[in-house]
């Protein structure tokens, strides 16, 4: 790393104490931009890293709610407004127990590049809440959803900021959201939010977008070296919505889906993983994994080690970050892997990426592979401002010459800094690139 990115590196770090996720996302992007810097050294000479670093506007605010019991409840909203240059905000909610202002920052950085990687107008944002929507009931989410618009409403908009869902926000919650942000404002304004239900302004395809994404990202992996997933033994970490339409994509593709898991632990499956079973568990009993097992005698319940430790050809992690480390990434490379495709933000820490890429396994970046999510977001938003609905088909067509071109686009970058294959290189210096030179047309902002 040349001496002046190293120096701004040093300054971001320590303005921000205290984040290690965040410390770990901006780790990752500078260690590829040392050759992108070297050619364009107006990025250094502008500011543009440090202003990068530092979001243009952080929202922290008090989310009071009523729970069933009638007790008062007391939980932390937030929303990054990550960096505007290249288009409105645009970004998910988690909801989940784990959330602070350094996770939020770590996701709403990374969603920065990725954005732009999609090739849509789109900036970087992420937002959320520490409230955990499990074992709630629909009411305590609803009122929990209310009183979290009530005081995000003042900060997004069609064309300021255009929230989505993440982990522990899907369809129920967006559409309480959606609700209120409409009886606040009193405008039928579709494109603040994305992820609607498909009768009220929602884009068909855009529940399956990230899952689909992330394996045909894998398959475009794959294909660079005359391979496909047909055939191939898949796992899938997680089974919530990202999972589920990562296995139903891997399926479609010829796949033999073997493995997957949630936080209470994974499933072997030999037989190929039933999702009409899993969809049900998960979805509409909100259950365990456990409940899967009881019900299929082909699959059972994963007794030691992680899912990692599963025989498999292609590995998409799906649930969370850091889910999958250096231990897991051995076990993965001693089964022979051949592809990771990251479904979730940031799920293999950066040790786990050094031990696959040593390996000579294709590994696709999160801010690539996953991006179909909000791709087809983009495309829900460009549905709501033509009041048009698009056919299922066509939706997903686009979805897929978006994933491909991602996928191009990614490897001409890691082939143009002399690297070729080097997906991480190649999403990181592509993303920056398309965002710094807008920073610099836009003059210093
Ligand atoms: N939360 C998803 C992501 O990580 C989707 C965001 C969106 O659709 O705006 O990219």
């Amino acid at each position: 790393m040349s001496h002046d990115i190293t120096d701004v590196l040093e300054r971001v770090l320590q303005r921000n104490p205290g984040e290690p996720e965040f410390h770990q996302a901006v780790h990752e992007v500078f260690e590829s931009l040392a050759p992108v810097v070297q050619r364009r050294p107006e990025y250094l000479e502008q500011g543009v890293l440090e202003r990068l670093c530092e979001p243009e506007r952080q929202i922290i605010f008090r989310v009071p709610w009523v729970d069933d019991a009638g007790r008062v409840q007391v939980n932390r909203g937030f929303r990054v407004q990550y960096n505007s240059a290249l288009g409105p905000y645009k970004g998910g909610l988690r909801f989940h127990p784990s959330v602070n202002l350094g996770i939020v920052k770590f996701l709403g950085f990374e969603q920065i590049f990725k954005n732009a990687l999609t090739g849509m107008p789109i900036g970087g944002g992420k937002g959320g809440s520490d409230f955990d929507p499990r074992g709630r009931s629909d009411g305590e989410v609803m009122r929990f959803c209310q009183s979290f618009m009530m005081e995000l409403h003042n900060h997004i908009g069609q064309y300021t900021d255009v929230p989505a869902g993440d982990i522990g926000v899907g369809a129920r919650e967006i559409g309480y959201l959606f609700g209120q942000y409409r009886r606040i404002t009193n405008a039928y304004e579709a494109g603040v939010l994305t992820g609607k239900g498909l009768a009220w302004g929602g884009s068909r395809a855009r529940t399956e977008a990230t899952g689909y994404g992330a394996v045909l990202f894998a398959q475009e992996m794959l294909r660079t070296r005359g391979e496909s997933v047909d055939g191939r033994r898949v796992s899938v970490s997680g089974s919530g919505n990202v999972a589920i339409y990562a296995i139903e994509k891997a399926q479609q593709l010829g796949a033999h889906v073997v493995a997957f898991s949630d936080s209470s632990g994974y499933v072997v499956d030999e037989d190929g993983v039933d999702l009409d079973l899993l969809r049900e568990v998960k979805e509409e009993r909100r259950g365990r994994v456990a409940d899967y097992v009881e019900a299929r005698s082909s699959a059972s319940l994963g007794t030691s080690g992680t899912i990692w430790d599963v025989d498999c050809d292609v590995a998409v992690p799906c649930a969370t970050q850091n889910e999958l480390d250096a231990d897991g990434a051995a076990a993965l490379v001693r089964s022979g892997v051949v592809a990771v495709a990251e479904g979730a933000n940031m799920p293999t820490t950066r040790d786990a990426v050094a031990v696959l890429r040593e390996a000579g396994v294709l590994f696709g970046p999160g801010k690539a592979a996953n991006a179909g999510g909000v791709a087809t977001s983009a495309l829900e938003m460009q549905q709501n401002a033509s009041r048009d609905s698009w056919t299922h088909e066509y939706t997903v067509d686009r979805l897929t010459a978006i994933m491909e071109r991602i996928h191009a686009t990614c490897l001409e970058s890691a082939e143009s800094y002399g690297d070729p294959g080097n997906y991480v290189l190649g999403a990181n210096a592509a993303g920056f690139t398309k965002v710094a030179d807008a920073m610099i047309a836009q003059g210093v902002i």
